[in-house]
């Protein structure tokens, strides 16, 4: 039983973390009682200020490190207490690889309801980063004013909307400082302010950066307040030669969003100078050896400033080369991707299967899909714009549709790869009744993912493999992989 402690706020404790929390917060406690503390890291015995007392636990904040764990590290940016982005970063990324293995592996137990040895029969080792840093191929910095009226570029204090100044991300690409301080000089040069949100007055508001990996390229697009047809920014030419003077610069554009929302981008974009779009490939690898070769295909994608792609692109090769692993293709499969995207990991099991369907609710994704396919010169996968659970079951309860038709109908395999929430049930109950031999569904959430196995286990199918995937460092997010297969085959 916890005993309730008479804390008051304000109040110091010492403590040693014994435990971690899902959001990376520290658990330790005192006399019974729980206590988290962001920041602190398993194995710390710290110094904390209680922030905010309930009956059956507390939240401190972290004051000092009396002891330090043997898993803390120098945290490489100054403002990763600030940024609250990287809640893992004062951590050993081995330490981290443990803590995102044994989250998946605790949910599995406790959403999912599996027994340990079932869950430690099929769990294979987390797949961890080369180089935990400078991953993303994706940045999105707001713009602001300092208190002497400067413009500056950096990011969101946690949970509040205050900018703070900062225009090199550990986790972005090195190029990003250079192509921001251009972009901020020329603010100051010809006194272009910043968005205010409070007022709604002023015209740039974000910066997009994203780079191909493999191809190099670099596309900025910068978020606008106004719309003045064809003279968007005060001495835009000017700008536009500074910017595509920065090395590998492929295309400037601009978004145009006017309202007063959260949402960063606008929906219409224009290019300003170079490429509507840039290029990157991904390859598949081996995810058998320890090395994770590359076997062969190579696909290219076509990215524009408002497209979905993966954040991580080495990382993400290998997940998509696990889900295509799992899938078992010989080159005779039929197989459903529900929730494809752009058709990443539909155009990856493309190479290996007879026929492809992928589904997917934004339009715009279904056209890039499509050409997509035309680039790689794949013919044998087709796209359904809709929401899954909906295409899915229309498809089914229309028998009439020809032999392919028939064939889709009882797929031998689907794949998922839903957004945070997981699968809506009318999707799984639908995905029973296919009776697909195996499916293979990827998650960035293991808690849903475990809730939605349980129901697809239930209805039929054992747990073969789990894997999960570091695509975010520093953080603690964690993709995972599963395959299960239909009972008794
Ligand atoms: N497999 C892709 C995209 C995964 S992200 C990739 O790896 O790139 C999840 C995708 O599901 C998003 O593109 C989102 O638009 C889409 N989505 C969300 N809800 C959906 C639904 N109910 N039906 C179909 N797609 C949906």
């Amino acid at each position: 039983m916890v005993i309730a402690m008479n804390f008051n706020k304000n109040d110091t404790v010492i403590v040693t973390i014994e435990d971690m929390g899902a959001d990376g917060e520290g658990i330790g406690k005192v006399e019974g009682f729980p206590l988290f503390i962001k920041d602190a890291i398993i194995g710390d015995t710290v110094e904390a200020k209680i922030v905010k007392n309930k009956k059956n636990y507390a939240y401190a904040r972290l004051e000092k490190v009396l002891s330090p764990s043997p898993f803390r590290v120098q945290p490489v940016c100054r403002f990763h207490r600030q940024c609250g982005g990287c809640q893992l970063q004062a951590m050993s990324y081995e330490r981290q690889l443990i803590f995102k293995q044994d989250k998946v592996k605790n949910n599995l137990l406790r959403i999912g309801g599996f027994s340990e040895s079932e869950v430690d029969c099929v769990m294979e080792p987390i797949v961890g980063m080369e180089e935990p840093f400078r991953y993303r191929n994706k940045a999105q910095y707001p713009i602001g004013e300092d208190k002497g009226g400067n413009p500056v570029a950096g990011f969101y204090a946690g949970r509040t909307h205050t900018i703070i100044a900062n225009t090199d991300c550990v986790l972005g690409r090195e190029e990003n400082k250079e192509i921001l301080d251009t972009i901020l000089a020329y603010m100051r040069e010809f006194h272009v302010r910043p968005y205010d949100e409070k007022s709604g007055e002023g015209l740039i508001r974000h910066v997009l950066i994203r780079t191909g990996f493999d191809s190099g390229e670099i596309m900025v697009c910068l978020v606008l307040n106004y719309r003045e047809k064809g003279n968007y920014l005060p001495h835009q030419e000017e700008l536009l030669s500074r910017l595509s003077q920065i090395k590998n610069m492929t295309s400037v554009s601009v978004s145009i969003n006017t309202e007063k929302t959260n949402v960063i981008m606008g929906k219409e974009i224009h290019t300003l100078w170079g490429k509507d779009s840039i290029s990157d490939s991904i390859r598949v690898r081996d995810m058998t050896k320890a090395d994770m070769a590359f076997i062969g295909e190579k696909l290219e994608f076509s990215i524009s400033p408002l497209s979905f792609y993966q954040v991580n692109p080495r990382q993400t090769e290998k997940l998509y080369s696990l889900a295509l692993q799992y899938a078992g293709l010989t080159g005779q499969e039929t197989v459903w991707d529900l929730y494809c995207g752009i058709g990443t990991i539909s155009l990856f099991l493309a190479t290996r299967a007879k026929q492809v369907c992928g589904v997917e609710v934004i339009p715009q994704a279904i056209e890039d899909a499509k050409e997509n396919a035309r680039r790689n010169h794949i013919t044998n996968a087709e796209f359904f714009v809709g929401k899954a659970e909906e295409v899915l079951s229309d498809f089914y309860n229309n028998p009439n549709g020809g032999d392919e038709n028939a064939v889709m109908r009882h797929p031998d395999v689907i794949v998922v790869d839903p957004p945070r929430k997981g699968c809506d049930a009318a999707c799984l109950a639908t995905m029973l009744k296919m009776t697909p031999d195996r499916i293979v569904y990827v998650s960035c959430d293991s808690a849903t993912l475990a809730r939605d196995l349980r129901i697809l286990c239930d209805g039929g199918y054992e747990l073969r493999k789990v894997r999960a995937v570091d695509q975010f460092g520093g953080t603690v997010h964690a993709e995972t992989v599963v395959l299960i297969q239909k009972k008794n085959s």
